[in-house]
């Protein structure tokens, strides 16, 4: 699951306008120029020419009043108020030129010549525009293609700058705080110890504390690792430099490093400050011998990174915070002392934590009175953060589809389902057959579910299609469990199975829609006999690499002989076979009630937990009960 939140204060980068734009600013540019030009240019134009002999005769016949030089041009004016224009040779005076064409000293003197200033603003312009033009057109045209090449991802000319985001403590808008951040109480605990140093870092310098360098934040995806180091650097009040661990690497060896570089150099510009590298696990996986020779690239980057931790003094006033949801795969050397030796578990919210989030992100939706938060924190374990936020989020939009001002309890309701499993295909139309198959496989389900003590009780079952699934049966846990127990799971797989087994019994065949269940019941039987011990045959060993584990180099290859890997097979059988037994005694057994409930879903599609329980009472089946949890007083 992850939905994407609002715009949690993420700055990006300006970007230019866009293409048409660009090219239409080019444009208008190039024509205010030529407008330029022709108006300064045009002043002197629009009179008639005349060659330079009619203008020696016009001076002998006496006709001229004024000639007026700037350069080569002539203006003439005449006695008769007449304006002409005229050009002289490059070399020659004009005086020796009239002469030349046989004007008389007189006639020259009789005529008023003035000598204009060649260096006029005018003047340069005209001479030098023609020229120039080309060379605006040109450089502007090149400014134009690099900010294209910027703009599609290439950044011809600012490789090495780091990418950070940074956030401004002034920045009241996208600050969040503490407040913001509900539950994760044993974590803000520990991050209290950052932001008191960022605040005041005198008072820890001058008692010679040495302050951690490196935090690094783990925990599952919508946890809310990103959100928490955005709420330290939000307390301390100091700049946050975000930096995504991905944005390091790119196709160009040796850009990670001066990225790392630059971020932290801009970062003790500004210090105190936090620098956070999210998603570390991109670049900070344990190294050597990785698939194809390794990823050099990668590890002179995350090098770069150790240097740099290294590098600064204690009264630099950096904070280095990374997150993860991977924090197993991380370098050893990421995370020895004097870098990330801090480590902040982020658990998933347990049900008061679920209901403090839930309220948070219902603070900015009008929620009707029968809205029951924690009701809703009940029936969501599992549920991250993020979840959760697109929980009350799903709600609002159904609101909104449905012309309410309002959030209803039941929008939240049915966006509990939503979020699990993904919206509802309405339009996926079973033909009768299918829908008779798919009903008594779901019963099959919930039926081997309510009869086996140890699986989780059935909320709601229903055959209408669901993302992949064709049909569902929901069970949620009566309680939160971290533990699970070896009858948990051999329930588990028995339930699984009910699907398989109930097409099994009542058409005596089977269909394609068991695939998944029988996928799901395999792995869970195979996990039991080969990473939990729970099985006779093979003992408590373990002979899987948790998940996770890197397997960088040696290829995932099986440590255990062949007669063992025969030994885990026969196991896994043996319980699938069990599985399949229990299933199909259970649904012989109820087969009156099974036969209820898959009539009943054919009929009305859909079974809440209060009618399906109905229906069970009403065949004599107990319902589970929950078990008040022990209170145990020790002293
Ligand atoms: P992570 O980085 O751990 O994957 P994020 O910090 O990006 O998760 O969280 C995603 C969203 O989930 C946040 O923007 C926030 O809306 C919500 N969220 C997660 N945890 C919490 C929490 N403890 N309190 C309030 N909101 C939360
Ligand atoms: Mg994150
Ligand atoms: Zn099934």
């Amino acid at each position: 699951m992850n939905p994407k939140p609002k715009d949690d204060g993420k700055k990006k980068p300006l970007k230019g306008p866009g293409m048409a734009g660009s090219i239409a600013s080019v444009i208008l540019i190039f024509m205010v120029i030529i407008a330029v030009y022709l108006l300064i240019s045009g002043a002197s134009e629009g009179n008639p020419v005349i060659p330079i002999s009619q203008l020696a005769a016009d001076v002998s016949a006496g006709k001229v009043s004024k000639i007026t030089v700037q350069g080569n041009d002539l203006t003439v004016l005449y006695k008769d108020k007449e304006v002409k224009n005229s050009k002289k040779e490059t070399e020659a005076s004009l005086s020796a030129t009239l002469a030349n064409y046989g004007v008389s000293k007189q006639a020259l003197d009789s005529t008023e010549l003035s000598i204009q200033n060649q260096d006029g603003f005018g003047y340069w312009t005209l001479n030098i525009l023609p020229y120039l033009l080309p060379i605006i057109f040109i450089v502007i045209f090149f400014w134009y293609i690099s900010r294209q090449v910027k703009g599609a991802g290439m950044q011809a000319f600012t490789f090495g700058q780091s990418k950070a985001r940074i956030t401004d403590p002034s920045d009241t808008n996208n600050r969040i705080t503490f407040k913001d951040v509900a539950g994760c109480k044993e974590a803000k605990e520990e991050l209290k110890e950052i932001v008191d140093f960022l605040k005041n870092p005198k008072k820890f310098l001058d008692i010679g504390a040495r302050i951690p360098k490196g935090v690094i934040l783990t925990g599952a995806p919508g946890t809310g690792k990103t959100m928490l180091a955005r709420a330290v650097a939000g307390e301390a009040s100091v700049p946050f430099f975000n930096i995504s661990g991905s944005e390091f690497v790119e196709m160009f060896v040796g850009v990670g490093s001066s990225r790392v570089r630059d971020l932290f150099r801009n970062a003790k510009k500004s210090a105190p400050a936090i620098i956070f590298i999210d998603e570390i696990d991109a670049i900070g996986r344990t190294r050597g011998g990785g698939f194809g020779g390794g990823n050099d690239e990668r590890e002179q980057t995350l090098n770069q990174i150790l240097v740099e931790m290294d590098g600064f003094e204690p009264n630099e006033k950096i904070v280095v915070m990374a997150a993860t949801n991977r924090g197993d795969v991380l370098d050893p050397a990421l995370i020895r002392p004097g870098r990330f030796d801090r480590k902040v578990v982020l658990d998933l919210p347990d049900r008061n934590d679920r209901e403090e989030i839930l309220k948070i992100h219902a603070k900015s939706k009008p929620l009707s009175e029968d809205v029951n938060l924690k009701l809703i924190a009940e029936r969501t374990p599992g549920f991250s953060g993020a979840d959760l936020y697109s929980l009350m989020n799903e709600g609002a939009i159904l609101a909104a589809r449905e012309n309410r001002k309002k959030v209803f309890q039941f929008d939240l309701i049915r966006s509990i389902e939503k979020v699990m499993l993904g919206p509802e295909r309405k339009s996926h139309l079973l033909s009768k057959k299918e829908k008779e198959i798919t009903a008594y496989h779901e019963a099959g389900h919930a039926i081997v579910a309510s009869v086996l003590p140890h699986a989780d009780p059935v909320h709601k079952v229903s055959i209408i299609a669901r993302g992949r699934a064709g049909g569902y049966t929901l069970k949620l846990p009566l309680e939160e469990r971290r533990l699970q127990s070896r009858k948990e799971f051999i329930d588990d797989i028995a339930m699984s199975l009910g699907g398989y087994v109930a097409e099994k019994i009542m058409f005596g065949d089977i269909t394609t829609g068991p695939s998944s269940d029988l996928e799901m019941a395999s792995n869970l039987a195979r996990a039991m006999v080969t990473r939990f011990g729970m099985s006779s045959a093979i003992g408590p060993i373990s002979l899987t690499p948790s998940e996770g584990k890197p397997i960088w180099g040696e290829m995932r290859e099986d440590k255990y002989s062949e007669a063992v890997a025969a030994k885990i097979d026969a196991e896994v059988s043996k319980i699938i076979g069990n599985g399949i037994k229990t299933a199909e005694k259970a649904l012989k057994e109820h087969k009156k009630v099974f036969e209820a409930i898959a009539k009943k879903l054919i009929e009305v599609e859909t079974l809440e937990q209060d009618e399906y329980e109905k229906i069970l009472v009403a065949h004599g089946i107990m319902l589970k009960k929950k078990e008040e949890p022990e209170v145990v007083i020790e002293g």
